[in-house]
């Protein structure tokens, strides 16, 4: 048996237990291109349709039950319908929506915020984290007078910051560097070749969407210095990784950047995006100052996700919460790849606490192009198996916990991924 037949074997299997999926995909081909709005969430053949959530369970439009690992590209921290999350979402309803002005809700979840993060002085709030991450840019432009923007190949920083290959064209068109992650030499001498342009280093502490490659430390430190030197301000993009500690990753580091971009779980797993830092910086969107920067969005302190941002950071997400979940994520991706290393195979588990991303190398993959691209079809391999075993993950590989996931999900997911090893060990040894 090869692994092309294996995978072709388990997508027959996929085909044959889902028709609603497909007629509902079929369906959908008629009034949206691919029948996708989000193309992270398309695969082939089809992808399932998900009828509904609670917990960290997911039910597909045939009925089948999925433990959720992928918890919203992390964005569901809290789960499906938290009652916390849920309760703070009515009395917001309750409330009334759209109510056309500053509201009681914004600031307070800015100040839950600001004390979580000591960086974030002064914040605004968006709809996403794409969105932040253009606030960041335009700011840290305005503030410098200049146009250029230190990014990393890998990085993900929005739909139309996207530099999983370098750039996009599908990017909005700003002046972008490209650099490679972790390469401290090269890093260096780029910014020198740039200095009196850069506006900014924009950089994720892990990259995500990259496959959860870890910054190192002295990476990230370097960073800080270069932007210093260089007179460009550092801009954390802790969109995924603010969930890794209390105060994100940077608090983790000890290293104070002058802007962070947040999104995804903080608004309580509604739309939200938030950019932050720095009060002088900030305070180039304070409305009372001569010739100050706009900053629009309908939507931008919509009463839904405040609200259950509030609740969510003040009830549920405390820091000793954050800690704790962390420690589980931890020790399950490190159980993982004591399996997988008990079992010969190359594959292995990279990220930290909460997030992590299969890979088919057991080497240390440093930047993007350290991951194999021919692992792409173990991973395809591992995505069908785990929803055979009735568990949702990302195609690519990526993994999230979600906060009501107990232990003996992690302990089953766990045995799934050693029946793989186990199962298809055979093709995925050294
Ligand atoms: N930045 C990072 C690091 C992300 O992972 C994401 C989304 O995955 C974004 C920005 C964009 O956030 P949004 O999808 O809310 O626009």
């Amino acid at each position: 048996m090869t692994i092309e037949s294996d995978l072709n074997r388990l997508r027959e299997a996929y085909v044959a237990r889902n028709p609603e999926s497909q007629r509902r995909y079929q369906a959908a081909t008629d009034v949206m291109p691919g029948g996708n709005t989000r193309s992270v969430l398309y695969y082939e053949p089809f992808p399932l349709a998900i009828a509904r959530g609670e917990g960290a369970s997911l039910w597909d439009a045939d009925g089948h039950e999925y433990t959720d690992f992928l918890g919203e590209f992390s964005a569901g921290l809290y789960g499906h319908s938290h009652p916390v999350i849920r309760d703070a979402v009515i009395n917001a309803l309750h409330g009334g929506i759209n109510l056309t002005g500053h509201n009681l809700l914004e600031a307070q979840l800015a100040q839950l915020v600001t004390t979580r993060i000591p960086s974030v002085q002064r914040l605004r709030f968006t709809n996403s984290g794409t969105e932040a991450n253009l606030l960041a840019i335009a700011a840290a432009k305005r503030f410098t007078g200049r146009q250029k923007i230190l990014v990393f190949k890998g990085g993900y920083h929005g739909g139309v910051l996207t530099f999983a290959t370098g750039h996009s064209p599908i990017n909005v068109p700003h002046d972008f560097v490209l650099g490679t992650y972790n390469d401290q030499a090269g890093t260096a001498a780029l910014v020198a070749e740039h200095a009196k342009d850069l506006a900014a280093i924009l950089v994720e502490p892990m990259q995500g969407a990259g496959g959860c490659i870890v910054g190192h430390p002295a990476f990230l430190e370097d960073l800080r210095r270069l932007a210093t030197e260089a007179g460009a301000l550092l801009v954390f993009d802790e969109v995924m990784t603010s969930r890794l500690a209390p105060g994100g990753r940077q608090t983790v580091l000890g290293i104070t950047p002058d802007l962070t971009t947040l999104g995804k779980y903080i608004g309580g797993g509604m739309s939200f995006g938030a950019f932050g830092g720095r009060q002088d910086v900030m305070g180039l969107f304070d409305p009372r100052t001569q010739g100050h920067m706009g900053h629009a969005g309908t939507f931008n302190n919509n009463v839904l996700s405040m609200s259950a941002g509030i609740a969510g950071l003040s009830r549920i997400y405390t820091p000793e919460v954050a800690v704790a979940f962390n420690a589980r994520g931890d020790a399950l991706r490190e159980r993982l790849n004591a399996t997988s290393r008990a079992h010969g195979s190359t594959l292995q588990f990279t990220g930290l606490g909460t997030l992590m991303n299969l890979h088919a190398t057991p080497e240390e993959i440093r930047h993007s192009d350290d991951i194999p691209a021919s692992g792409q079809i173990v991973k395809d391999l591992f995505f069908f198996h785990m929803l055979d075993h009735g568990f949702y993950v990302a195609r690519r590989g990526f993994i999230v916990l979600s906060l009501p996931l107990t232990d003996d999900d992690l302990a089953r997911f766990h045995g799934a991924f050693a029946a793989f090893v186990d199962q298809y060990g055979k093709g995925l040894q050294k």
